[in-house]
C-alpha cells in the first residue's frame, strides 16, 4: 500500500506531555519530521538554540510576519511562536510526513492555510491529573502555573473540533494509537 506524506498537527494542554509522546513516536517513526518552531520567549534551562526552538526578538519575528514566512503564527503568555515555512516544505517535499507540536490556536490557523493537515489533541485523563503534572515539572512559578492551567481549560473546550483525540493516560497505549492513527491517514487517500 502507497503512503503519502502528511501533515499532522498536535496539540493539547501544557503538560499534557506531548513533548515525551512526540519523542516517543519518533522512536516508532525516525521517517517523521519534526518542525523547530520560532519563539521570542527566553530560553529555559536545558533547551538548545536551533533544536528546542529558534529564538528571536520581536522585531526580527514581525519581519518574518511580514515576509510571509509563516505557514501559522500565534501570541501566547506575551510572547510569539510561530512555524515557518521554510520548516515543513523540506520533509513534505521529500514525501516524508511531518509533525508541527503547537498550540489549538495554531492549529487552526494550519487548517485554514493547509486543510489537508490532520489535527490530534493529546488529552490529560482528567484536569487534576494535567494540575499535578504541571506541578511536578518545576519549571514554572505558581502564578504561571495557573495561567497555564486556564489557558488549558479553555483548550480543552476546543479539542472536539480537531480531527482526532488521544488520551495520555498510559504514554506507551497512546504513542501505540499515535502510529497507528498516522498510517490510516497516510495510507487512506479519502482522508
Ligand atoms: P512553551 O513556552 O511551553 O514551550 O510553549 C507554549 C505554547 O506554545 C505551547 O502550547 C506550545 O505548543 C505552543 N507553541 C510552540 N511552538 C509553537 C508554534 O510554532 N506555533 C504556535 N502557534 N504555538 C506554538
Amino acid at each position: 500500500m502507497s503512503r503519502s506524506a502528511r501533515l499532522f498537527v498536535i496539540s493539547g494542554p501544557s503538560g499534557v506531555g506531548k513533548g515525551t509522546l512526540v519523542t516517543l513516536l519518533r522512536d516508532r517513526r525516525p521517517d517523521l519530521g519534526l518542525t523547530v518552531s520560532v519563539t521570542t520567549r527566553d530560553p529555559r534551562e536545558g533547551e538548545i538554540p536551533d533544536v528546542s526552538y529558534h529564538y528571536l526578538n520581536e522585531d526580527e519575528f514581525d519581519k518574518l510576519v511580514n515576509e510571509d514566512a509563516f505557514l501559522e503564527w500565534a501570541g501566547n503568555y506575551g510572547n510569539h511562536y510561530g512555524t515557518l515555512w521554510s520548516e515543513v516544505n523540506p520533509y513534505l517535499e521529500t514525501g516524508r510526513s511531518v509533525i508541527l507540536e503547537i498550540d489549538v490556536q495554531g492549529g487552526f490557523n494550519v487548517r485554514k492555510a493547509f486543510p489537508d493537515a490532520v489535527l490530534i489533541f493529546i488529552m490529560p485523563p482528567s484536569v487534576e491529573e494535567l494540575e499535578a503534572r504541571l506541578r511536578h515539572r518545576g519549571t514554572e512559578s505558581d502564578e504561571q502555573v495557573a495561567k497555564r492551567m486556564a489557558r488549558a481549560l479553555e483548550e480543552l473546550e476546543l479539542a472536539p473540533q480537531y480531527d482526532e483525540i488521544v488520551v495520555n493516560a498510559d504514554r506507551n497505549v497512546a504513542t501505540d494509537e499515535l502510529v497507528t492513527l498516522i498510517e490510516r491517514y497516510e495510507t487512506d487517500e479519502r482522508n
